[in-house]
């Protein structure tokens, strides 16, 4: 399953679809109903290729975009797909349970029923009275010690390849965690994990010291502008990258929204963080990017910071306001600077 619905495009991407969307219902006489309108979004926003496929034959079949084939694609591309992705995984577990669960059950069968066949030759044994007697009870035996060799070796593959569907499984979920909790474009920590994380962090109120670094590209929209927005994503994605390498194993790296990123910092001092955050202003700012496949140069990129520190009793919202503040006073000043809250 390729396709998860997604949401998680940019402002400036949703508004940028929106007038797609218009467009698109316009010009293909499309009533502007919910279920129309998400599966127009899905079209322009380009991820669900199945969906896009289904729509371009019934353009290119001149066939009318109606309600009713409407719910039909919306049900077949949309909810039963995103439901599906969920929803598989859990049935292949279930079902991996229940083969192993009978194929367990079907040798432990054949085990109790071999254990009486040699019960009964143990007491044929003791009755045995010549070499061909003796010769037939060692032949059944060994059939017998044979088939239950057989099933124990069919035993083994079969526990062998639910092993193997297991690890499939587990590689499945453990994708599925990373697709939720991360950012497409960026791969860095979502506006989600950052919520959950930060409560975890106050909550904790650690009696170590932890900072909040946020971080707001200056006058990204000029890049944008002037560069395109593909160029824009990959100075995003640069930018992204570099935060990871200066970022300690424990801090976490944040896509907050747009062009505005973040580090959590448990076990972080006003001092480290303000450290760590100079070397990645200094970093971008001498970082010569150029477009790809061109030797053209993207001017000089910077970054304002604004950093603070947790305090006791602070609120999620306490430590983000000052952070927030202090970056906004860093842009005040001048940009491409680092700011720390100003300490009481
Ligand atoms: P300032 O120095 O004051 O921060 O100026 P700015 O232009 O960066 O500020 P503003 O907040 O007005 O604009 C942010 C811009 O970031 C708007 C939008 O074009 C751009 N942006 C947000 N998300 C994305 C994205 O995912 N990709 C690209 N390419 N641009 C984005
Ligand atoms: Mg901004
Ligand atoms: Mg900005």
């Amino acid at each position: 399953m390729s396709f998860i619905v997604n949401y998680e495009f940019s402002d400036e991407e949703n508004s940028h679809f929106l007038r797609q969307i218009l467009q698109f219902i316009s010009t293909h006489k499309i009533t502007p109903t919910p279920i129309n309108y998400a599966l127009s979004y899905e079209y322009v926003s380009g991820s669900n290729k199945k969906l896009i496929a289904a729509i371009n034959s019934l353009i290119k079949d001149q066939k009318n975009i109606d309600n009713e084939i409407a719910t039909k694609l919306y049900n077949k591309f949309i909810y039963d797909v995103s439901y599906e992705s969920f929803d598989k995984v859990n049935q292949s577990l279930e079902s991996l349970i229940n083969n192993t669960r009978d194929s367990v059950a079907a040798t432990s069968q054949k085990a109790s029923d071999a254990g009486e066949v040699f019960a009964e030759q143990a007491v044929s044994i003791a009755s045995v009275k010549n070499t061909d007697d003796l010769k037939k009870v060692m032949s059944e035996i060994v059939t017998e010690a044979k088939g239950l060799a057989d099933v124990s070796k069919t035993l083994k593959t079969e526990l062998d390849s639910a092993n193997q569907e297991m690890e499939l499984l587990r590689t499945e979920l453990v994708k599925a965690r990373k697709l939720a909790s991360t950012d497409a474009l960026t791969g860095l920590f979502n506006r989600g994990t950052f919520d959950k994380m930060l409560d975890r962090l106050v909550d904790q109120n650690a009696s170590s010291e932890a900072c909040l670094t946020m971080l707001d590209l200056d006058h990204f929209k000029q890049v944008n502008d002037t560069y395109g927005h593909l160029i824009g994503d990959s100075v995003l994605k640069f930018t992204a990258k570099l935060l990871k390498k200066y970022a300690e194993p424990q801090h976490y790296v944040v896509r907050y929204g747009g062009e505005e990123l973040a580090i959590i910092m448990p076990d972080t001092s006003l001092k480290q963080a303000s450290e760590i955050a100079e070397n990645i202003r200094a970093s971008l700012e001498s970082s010569r990017l150029k477009k790809k496949n061109s030797s053209e140069s993207i001017g000089k990129i910077t970054v304002s910071i604004g950093i603070s520190k947790l305090k006791q009793n602070d609120t999620k919202e306490d430590f983000i306001m000052r952070a927030d503040t202090a970056k906004y006073k860093a842009k005040e000043s001048g940009r491409n600077r680092v700011m720390t809250e100003t300490v009481d």
